[in-house]
């Protein structure tokens, strides 16, 4: 940073050509004049601000990170008694932006969360911050995956176990904020996955290890215990990456039409697994495949098998919609030996395997669905504050504001309803929470996608072109509207989520109940 001064505004106000092009922004002086031909936006622009006070303007174009990474280059002083008013987000700052954080972290009582919960948020979010947000933007762009090194750090830091829910996996773990594993239940796991839903970088954000939120508990619960101690370890720590694989070309949401066999060989000591799988996110850099495979014919011949990247199994990229940070990978299996001991459950129990984690995965795709929902409305309602149309801010306009209404009124409801579905895992058994759970959190699931899309609906239309812009002030929203639609479909889709409620209510149904 160039030497402090303080200015007048009649100085700066000299400093008004190519030459000499200063501006002020928010009681800042940035001297500009090495930067002006390097500006994206072209000279004539900064030429209309210079040697003024172009705080609106800088705002109304421009992210707070574009002054983090280059305003200490350019500032070269302040003017005299003016202080800054705009606050500037450090790492683990919450926000004050009305309904942009969970109504607990702004004022509110709340019967769910202790102290405890509060420290482990402030630790998460200061550490996702500093760690993984400067990679999160860089990366989602190129497509790049997440390195070895940041996984390595989640792992180190305990954020990847702390994202397998509360369990013997904790134990002798120090956890974020000090948590003690004893004391960590569902809702400092909820703020885990919420906290990753802050990333704004959804490819990114699904590269961070979701294929191990959903491809490690088949191992954390059904594996011997030599393949548990082993695999356990490697992937909490970071050094090894699993995912979960059971879609393939020909069965989706038909998870019992899946065709990749897996035959004993002569000997006994391995299964033979020949096929294919589609969509498997993190799958094209993954160690570890949690694989469903056919041992025999119909449902009942479906099994689990735990299989490592070895001679015959291949991944390629697929092209989806975001980026190939995520590693969405089809596989391929050709004659892949896999060892009998990898077997997760027994022979021809795959589909219980398979279901005993389905709650888990789902409610954890509505925590980060809608974390990210929110992150949304917080951008539509700065941006409604910051953008001059027609000469007044756009929240002037009673068509805005009632947008913004129906926005958060809607993230309201689903996060409310997903901290009650929360306080019911903390206190239920699993069987209690398999019997009564399911429908629940499939309603949920399908209110949080619905949610999302109107969400992305309405903020495209606040946001307008820059809704459409990959960078800028839209990025968020942009890529939000650009992948919403995958939660709606993966963990099964809107409709099978609302078959699935009605049909689970209908089971506890009174035969007593009539009009
Ligand atoms: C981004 C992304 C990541 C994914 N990651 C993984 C992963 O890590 N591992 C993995 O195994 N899979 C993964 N999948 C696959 C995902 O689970 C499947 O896409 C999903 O199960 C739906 O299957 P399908 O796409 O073949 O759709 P289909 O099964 O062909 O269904 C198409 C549509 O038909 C409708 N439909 C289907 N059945 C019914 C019914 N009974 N009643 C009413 N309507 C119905 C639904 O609207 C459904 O969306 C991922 C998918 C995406 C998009």
């Amino acid at each position: 940073m160039a030497p402090q001064q303080e200015y007048t505004i009649d100085q700066v106000a000299s400093h008004n050509n190519e030459e000499s092009l200063w501006i002020i922004v928010d009681g800042r002086v940035y001297d500009l004049t090495n930067f002006a031909d390097l500006h994206p936006g072209g000279l004539t622009v900064l030429l209309e601000v210079a040697g003024k006070d172009a705080t609106q303007e800088f705002y109304g174009l421009h992210r707070q990170s574009v002054l983090a990474k280059f305003g200490p280059k350019y500032e070269i002083g302040t003017i005299k008694g003016v202080k800054p008013k705009i606050v500037l987000q450090k790492p683990g700052d919450i926000s004050k932006v009305p309904y942009a954080e969970s109504s607990a972290w702004q004022g509110f009582y709340s019967p769910y969360y202790n102290e405890s919960h509060f420290r482990f948020r402030a630790a998460v979010r200061e550490f996702i911050q500093k760690e993984i947000i400067p990679d999160a933007v860089v990366n989602e762009e190129s497509g790049t995956i997440a390195d070895q090194e940041l996984f390595e750090k989640m792992g180190s830091f305990n954020l990847l176990a702390c994202r397998m829910g509360p369990g013997p996996h904790l134990h002798g773990r120090t956890l974020p904020g000090g948590v003690k594993p004893e004391e960590f239940d569902y809702f400092h796991e909820l703020i885990a996955h919420e906290e990753i839903g802050t990333l704004g970088a959804p490819g990114f954000q699904d590269s961070v290890a979701t294929g191990m939120v959903i491809g490690l508990p088949p191992v954390l619960h059904f594996a011997t215990k030599n393949v548990k101690e082993k695999v356990v370890n490697q992937v909490l720590s970071g050094k090894k990456r699993i995912c979960l694989a059971i879609t393939e070309a020909t069965a989706g949401s038909d998870v019992a039409a899946i065709r990749t066999t897996a035959k004993k060989s002569p000997c006994g000591k391995y299964y033979i697994v020949n096929g294919t799988k589609k969509w498997i996110t993190n799958g094209t850099f993954c160690d570890y495949f949690s694989t469903a495979v056919r041992t025999g014919d119909g449902p009942g011949g479906i099994s689990m098998l735990l299989i490592e990247r070895s001679e015959g199994l291949e991944t390629k990229a697929i092209k989806t919609s975001y980026s190939a940070a995520a590693g969405t990978a089809y596989i391929t299996f050709e004659n892949v030996k896999v060892p009998v001991e990898n077997l997760l459950g027994k022979e021809g129990q795959g589909f219980q395997v398979i279901m005993y984690n389905f709650n888990h995965e789902r409610w954890f795709i509505v925590a980060t669905v809608t974390r990210s929902i929110r992150l949304v409305v917080e951008e539509c309602f700065k941006w409604a504050q910051q953008r001059l149309v027609f000469g007044k801010p756009l929240i002037e306009q009673p068509v805005i504001r009632a947008k913004l209404a129906h926005m958060i009124s809607e993230t309201e409801a689903v996060h409310n309803w997903l901290e009650n579905l929360t306080y019911q895992m903390t206190k239920m058994s699993y069987n209690e929470a398999s019997i009564k759970l399911g429908g629940p959190i499939a309603l949920l699931k399908l209110r949080c996608t619905r949610v999302a899309h109107n969400v992305s609906d309405e903020s495209c239309q606040i946001f307008g072109g820059r809704a459409i812009t990959k960078t800028g002030m839209g990025r968020i929203v942009e890529g939000f509207q650009r992948t919403y639609k995958f939660a709606a479909i993966l963990g099964g889709s809107e409709e099978i989520m609302a078959d699935l409620g009605v049909r689970q209510a209908m089971k506890f149904y009174p035969k007593t109940a009539k009009l």
